[in-house]
């Protein structure tokens, strides 16, 4: 079978390079693409891990193995496998949609593909309809409305909002009512028609499927979307997201006061219904319906002690902070005593009980042929409360999880930012990777993890640690940047810059500002970076009147429009810079001209003060550990290469590179980190 593989990469290589100009293979990527041919033959170790650095030209690397994987397989077997590519952002799925995959259709390979995007990101014809209609809809909206189901209607548009070509306000504003996220698709008029029905029903018949890490990570719970683990080559690129995004997606969050609402007002209405319906439900009539109003009563009783619990606790964290906006963290006290026992004994028994007797309501509904109008909006709102209720129940679950050695737990609650006598609960897991492991990695036919960015301080231990691998348990492969680093690219330190700590920050910000003025000096185009709104701000507040002329501050407009203002401007021969947070660090691809300055505020430490953050550090000191050695350091050395990487994204690429933390020289861990860097021209002054 390797050898049958071997023999199909090469012709498709051959084919590329016949079919994309200027393509030259390169020793890196095709070590990459060997590594990968053979771990898809390696029955005993069917998972690889590859830091393959910008440049190296990774996608054609995984791509190229992985379908020819899948066309060998499916050409020999009954039993069909397909190739899953994961990435974390959509610019990346659309490069390999728009891009990747038509060079090698074009190299001659036959393969399906397809796009499976959220539900969300798709239009519903149905909800589109049910919107022209609304009264409220201004004549600007509805104008636009028609013009996207015209579009639809001649073909020129597929209904997925990436492929939306105008960067329309309006849309954000009405996308929402009128995607396929909650549309109600059973007996649904326009099925035949529908983008999002067609794009699902291609996921099956397709030998690629593009999609997100979340796509991939809700598909692991209930599987209704992509092809079964067993059946699946899995690639996910920009692989460094995976420990976030999935620990994001098991944690839970739950809002006090829309339970408080349901459970003072709706739930007597509810308990009413379902004594109304089960004297005309006869096959539920087992259930005992009284029961609704005690449940309902102790619900009450609970969830408003609950609140007192929880207004008691914000009070003495905003008396304590000064602050209005708190968050009060469990991780090192655990869950007060009364709480945990008012959450476990009084509500969690009865909202099960509730839960049950809705189920059954709605299990009955769906039977019946047909409902009065009456009992059908009972029936609604008894569905309604049974959705909050199933994420409350799963959130106070998580909430009283004990902490232990093995699972550590992030436990909070905090007010919300509008309205600070509104609770928050939130809870989650700190360690995910014995779930990625037993759900996905051990399951899979094969896995890739790649990005441009996996090792911290040098090894890919922090990485493994995260997700759950032994070392012994995948191949490890760095493929360096062909990029001539030290040439085109220089690196510039200050060693006299205040201490970037919280007590200096006032000084700190106001050198970087003369620093920034003097270096940007030499540039048309850049991005200076910071580690907290905060700073950024207040940089922003220090700026003069010429140098803000040319700023295009992040949170200001949509990340894509700032870009394309930014390449409008570098085109028209003006100058500019693009100011934002660590976010604007990643994924942003601007080569050559549009990019030849890199401004770091400081080394992109975490912020501890973050609940999940800081439950890791609990854990990590309880486990005899170092939480600045084993975890900040590790964290901060990613993301400065990430941060630095925005320079260099092509051969072509040169500029400067400036961080203005003096701690990078004059502490003893400032080492660690510059040698974990590309190896730039370094200056010090
Ligand atoms: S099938 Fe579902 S998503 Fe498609 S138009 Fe109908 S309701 Fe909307």
């Amino acid at each position: 079978m390797l050898q049958a593989l071997e023999h199909m990469i090469e012709k498709t290589f051959i084919g590329i390079a016949h079919n994309k100009e200027g393509y030259k293979p390169r020793e890196s990527q095709q070590l990459m693409v060997n590594q990968i041919g053979k771990m898809l033959n390696n029955p005993s170790n069917n998972l690889i891990t590859i830091e393959g650095q910008t440049g190296c030209g990774k996608s054609m690397a995984y791509l190229v193995p992985a379908i020819n994987q899948v066309l060998l397989h499916n050409k020999n077997n009954k039993e069909r496998i397909h190739l899953v590519v994961a990435t974390a952002n959509v610019a990346l799925q659309q490069q390999l949609i728009n891009h990747e995959l038509p060079v090698l259709a074009q190299a001659g390979l036959k393969m399906t593909s397809v796009l499976a995007a959220g539900r969300g990101r798709y239009l519903c014809q149905k909800n589109a309809m049910v919107t022209m209609e609304d009264e409220n809809l201004d004549v600007r909206e509805a104008q636009k409305l028609e013009e996207l189901l015209m579009s639809l209607g001649n073909n020129s548009w597929d209904g997925l909002k990436d492929n939306l070509t105008d960067d329309n306000p309006l849309q954000e504003r009405i996308w929402p009512k009128i995607s396929a996220q909650r549309a109600k698709c059973k007996d649904c008029e326009y099925k035949e028609k529908c983008a999002f029905v067609k794009a699902r029903s291609a996921i099956e018949k397709s030998d690629v499927i593009v999609a997100n890490h979340a796509l991939v990570w809700s598909d692991l719970e209930d599987n209704k979307i992509l092809p079964l683990p067993q059946n699946t080559i899995y690639v996910f690129d920009e692989a460094h997201h995976i420990p976030k995004s999935y620990r994001d997606s098991l944690s839970k969050s739950s809002n006090l006061n829309r339970i408080l609402r349901l459970v003072n007002k709706d739930i007597d209405n509810t308990a009413k219904i379902i004594n109304q319906l089960s004297s005309s439900a006869d096959n539920i009539a087992t259930l005992n319906y009284q029961n609704a109003f005690k449940l309902c009563s102790a619900l009450k009783n609970g969830f408003n002690e609950l609140e007192s619990q929880c207004v008691e606790l914000i009070k003495t964290s905003q008396q304590a902070s000064n602050l209005k906006e708190v968050t009060v963290q469990f991780s090192e006290t655990g869950i007060p005593a009364k709480m945990r026992y008012l959450l476990n004994i009084q509500i969690a028994p009865a909202m099960l009980q509730m839960m049950q007797i809705l189920e059954k309501t709605n299990e009955w509904g769906s039977k019946q042929k047909s409902l009065s109008e009456s009992v059908e909006s009972q029936l609604k709102q008894g569905m309604s409360i049974l959705g909050s209720f199933n994420n409350a129940f799963k959130t106070f679950n998580l909430f009283t999880t004990e902490s232990c050695e093995q699972q550590p737990m992030a436990q909070w609650i905090c007010n919300e930012e509008h309205n600070h006598s509104n609770v928050i609960f939130q809870a989650g897991l700190v360690y995910i990777g014995h779930l990625l492991k037993e759900k996905l990695f051990d399951k899979a036919y094969g896995t890739c993890l790649v990005s441009a960015t996996l090792r911290s301080l040098g090894t890919f231990d922090r990485f493994l640690y995260q997700v759950g691998i032994q070392k012994n348990e995948t191949q490890l492969l760095c493929i360096e940047s062909p990029f001539d680093y030290q040439h085109r690219a220089t690196l510039s330190m200050n060693k006299t810059m205040p201490i970037p700590d919280y007590k200096n920050e006032a000084l700190h910000t106001q050198s970087i500002v003369e620093k920034f003025k003097q270096d940007f000096d030499n540039h048309q185009s850049g991005v200076m970076l910071f580690s907290s709104r905060r700073q950024m701000n207040a940089f922003v507040e220090l700026l003069d009147d010429e140098t803000l002329s040319f700023v295009k501050l992040q949170y200001t407009d949509s990340r894509k429009s700032l870009i394309d203002k930014h390449k409008l401007a570098v085109d028209s021969g003006k100058k500019s810079c693009l100011i934002g947070c660590q976010s604007l660090s990643e994924g942003m691809d601007l080569p050559r001209q549009y990019l030849t300055y890199v401004g770091i505020a400081k080394i992109p430490f975490s912020d501890i003060s973050n609940p999940m953050d800081n439950a890791e550090a609990i854990h990590c000191k309880r486990m005899r550990g170092n939480p600045f050695r084993d975890i900040m350091l590790p964290d901060a050395s990613a993301r400065l290469v990430q941060s630095t990487g925005r320079l260099m994204r092509t051969v072509e690429c040169s500029g400067q590179i400036a961080i203005y933390d003096s701690r990078l020289i004059n502490k003893p861990y400032g080492n660690l980190l510059l040698n974990t860097l590309p190896s730039f021209n370094r200056q010090v002054s």
